[in-house]
Parts: C-alpha cells; structure tokens; sequence
C-alpha cells in the first residue's frame, strides 16, 4: 500500500479527551476518531490491526471445533422477556420501537437469540456438543464509556456458547475454550493471566476473566508470585475480605505470594449451567429417550478491546511498538525524494514488489516529506521494521534496515538473503 494514499491523519499531540496512553496513541496514529461518546469510527490503519486479531481469534475458534455464525444486531425484547433480563439488564440495554410499535434492542450479548436458535433446530444428544461463535458489532449504553475503544458503547467481541448434554460435557468445552484463549493471547503476544471472576449480569456457576497486565487496567487483581493462582479483587470484595491485608501473604494454593496488579480484562469464561436453558426451555432427547435440559458455557473476547490492550503494554515515548502479530505492516519502505529521484523511485518499488511477494505486509512511504516527519510517523504507528531507501542508496547501493526499537544494520539492495533474514 502507498502511504500517500492511505487516510493515515496523524497528530503531534494528543487530544484533550485522551486520558491514558493506548487512547492517546490511537488518535495520534489515526487509527480512531469519535463519532460520540464512546462510538468511533475505525479508519484504514486501526482497521488492519482489527481485522489481524479477529484472525488470530477465528483461526483460535475454528481450531478448537468452534463453528462460526451471525447472528443480528437486534433483537426482540420477548426473547429478553423469557429470561427476564429486559428488565435486569438495566440502563445498559438500548431499548427502542419501530414502526408498529414493537420493543426491541441492540444486543449487548446474545444468550437469549443462541438458545433460541438452539432449541429451535436441535433435537437430539447425538448433535451435541455445539459450539456456534460470532464476531460482531455489540452495543452497551456504559455509564461511563472512557479510554476509548478500552470501555466505549459499540464493541466488536467474539462470543462463543456452548451447548451440551451433561456437566462433564460442559467442563470438556470450557477447558476447550479456555485453552483456545490462551492460545490467541500467546499467539498475540501478551502477558496476562487467567483470573477467578465473578459472574455478574450473565449468570451461572463458575467463571474466569482473561487479564492483560498493564498499569492502567481498571481491574485489580491479586496474583501469586510462583504459581497460576490469581484472582479479581472484586470477587474478594463481594466475600468481605480485605485486599491489603492480603499483600505479601502466602498464596492460598500454598505455592508463593500473593502481589496486587493492575489488569485489562480482554476475555470472559462462564459456565452457565442450566439457568438459560430452564428459562428458555431448551432441552434435547437424552440417550436413555427422556427430555433433558441443556448444559451451556459462554465465552467471550473482547475484539476491540484487545487492539487498545495490547498498545496500553507496548508503547514508549516514540509511539505503539506492535507485537509483530497484529501489526498494520511487517515492514515500511521509506523512500527519501520518491517524488523526484526516479533511482530511488524504481528501487522502493521494487523491493516493495519483492517483499510482497514473499507474503511481507508493506507500505511503501511515498509521501512528499523528509526522512525527520517520516521515521517520526512509523514510530508513532509502530511498524516493526523500516527500510530507508535514500541517499546512502543513490551513492552506493546501500539500504538502511531499522527496527522500531532502533536497531540499524546497513545491507546492500541485492543482497535480498540478507533483507530477509532480518524477518525472521
Ligand atoms: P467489564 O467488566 O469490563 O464491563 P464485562 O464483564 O461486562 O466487562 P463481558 O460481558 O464478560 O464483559 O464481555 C466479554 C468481553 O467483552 C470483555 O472481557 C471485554 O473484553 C469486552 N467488553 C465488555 N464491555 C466492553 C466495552 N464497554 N468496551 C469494549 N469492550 C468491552
Ligand atoms: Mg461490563
């Protein structure tokens, strides 16, 4: 892609409304802008780094048995009206009518339309487990949205339910699904922990939360220092606990210390049981022929959410330092005087073909400005890797590879071995 093309509106400074760092960066990069509060519009670059973590979530998803649908946006408050939660759910739930005067909402989640869905077109034990996802648009009117797309009103979550005939069927496809979220958060690049979570508005038995570790997390979690035991200090809360005291004390599973971090809650483990299923009446015919209810875990995993997670723990005082992951480019040629040195013209065109080939996601920069306002831009989007293509090229064939943390290794334009090996 040609960067003089692309609708990349950087900025110098910060916004007024940005409070912490991924919010910042992600305006200053051009990668959102506010439509309202807590509605953004993604644009070209935001949009790429997006789309890369909903493919490691897909590829997570369809790896670990999951089969993919979609289901709407809105929805009819009598599905809400069977579980009651047209009311619980409170001021977060968009209510509004249309034209014949019939209630409906945006769906904050979708238990109510998967269980509908399921007992309508699933009869027997013999087709389960099921496991259906999406990744889709979900809408929350939030008290408070802030941080940007960190807490906003419209999200894109991925969120799975699964459905099966016993308890012993339930804990196989929640282990399943917990170790796929491990999976997309190694396979992304983060740190994070696996925390024990209250279940709030959803419901059910038992939960875990998904955290990424980073100073300005909302969430405060206690953690062992040797062992995975870790828990939401709103779950110690609930039971009277106190936290402080619980800093420095030995853990509970006995293997180190427990120390409070800060955490982004990036995905939500539940398994529900029966409680949606006994509402919604969703049974299937059991071996033995008699009609039994439903067994269902959900789980989900916020989209967008992760794209600012994973900036609010990697950035520094130049910009986003991308996991290679999710990154909007693998590599960005900045070509000095594209516009009017046909030598280096040719040559970033080239090597752009080149590395595209190879399967390389590049930006060729061809814009009309110095290599000062053009390393600046990179390091601000944090492309891992740029190939400056300028004057040490037009004297002697010589092309600068930088890493985005500043690692410089000169190479000769053939020597295409070399180019690519820095890749790997
Ligand atoms: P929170 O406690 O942060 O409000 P939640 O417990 O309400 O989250 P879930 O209902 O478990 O969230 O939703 C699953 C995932 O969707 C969360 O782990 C999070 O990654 C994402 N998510 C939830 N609310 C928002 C929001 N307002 N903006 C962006 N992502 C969100
Ligand atoms: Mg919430």
């Amino acid at each position: 892609m040609l960067f003089s093309k692309l609708l990349i509106p950087t900025l110098k400074e910060a916004p007024q409304e940005a409070e912490i760092v991924s919010h910042k960066l992600m305006l200053r990069a051009g990668m959102i802008r506010k439509v309202a509060s807590g509605v953004y519009t993604w644009l070209p670059l935001g949009l790429k780094v997006l789309r890369k973590v909903e493919g490691e979530v897909r590829t997570a998803m369809n790896n670990a048995g999951a089969q993919e649908v979609l289901m709407p946006m809105v929805q009819p408050k009598e599905l809400w009206n069977e579980t009651n939660r047209w009311e619980k759910m409170g001021k977060e739930l968009l209510r509004f009518r249309d034209r014949h005067d019939r209630d409906f909402c945006l769906g904050p989640t979708h238990e109510e339309v998967i269980t509908d869905l399921i007992r309508n077109n699933v009869r027997s034990y013999k087709e389960l487990p099921i496991n259906a996802y999406q990744i889709q648009t979900k809408f929350r009117d939030e008290i408070r949205p802030r941080y940007g797309v960190m807490r906003s009103r419209e999200f894109i979550m991925k969120d799975a339910y699964s459905f099966s005939v016993n308890e012993k069927c339930l804990d196989e496809s929640y282990i399943n699904m917990r170790n796929a979220y491990k999976q997309i958060l190694q396979n992304i690049g983060l740190d994070f922990k696996i925390v024990k979570a209250d279940s709030g508005a959803i419901g059910g038995d038992a939960s875990e939360e998904f955290h990424v570790l980073a100073e300005n997390g909302e969430d405060t979690i206690a953690i062992s220092t040797n062992s995975e035991f870790a828990i939401n200090t709103e779950l110690l809360l609930e039971e009277g606990e106190d936290i402080k005291s619980l800093e420095g004390k030995d853990s509970p599973d006995g293997k180190g210390i427990m120390q409070i971090k800060k955490g982004i809650e990036v995905g939500h483990i539940f398994k529900l049981g029966q409680v949606y299923s006994n509402d919604m009446n969703a049974s299937v015919q059991s071996q033995e022929g008699r009609s039994s209810t439903l067994y269902m875990g959900c789980y989900g995993i916020g989209v967008s959410r992760i794209v600012a997670a994973a900036i609010e723990q990697n950035n520094d005082e130049k910009g986003i330092v991308w996991p290679v992951s999710i990154a909007p480019f693998d590599v960005n040629i900045i070509a000095i005087g594209f516009d009017k040195n046909e030598k280096v013209a040719n040559a970033a065109t080239d090597l752009y073909e080149k590395l595209s080939n190879q399967g390389y996601d590049v930006i060729l920069d061809d814009r009309k400005a110095g290599f000062g306002a053009k390393i600046k831009d990179s390091e601000l989007i944090g492309i891992p890797m740029n190939i400056i293509i300028g004057k040490l090229y037009v004297e002697k064939n010589e092309i600068e590879m930088r890493t985005r943390d500043g690692q410089i290794s000169l190479v000769q334009i053939d020597d295409l071995e070399v180019i690519f090996n820095h890749f790997k």
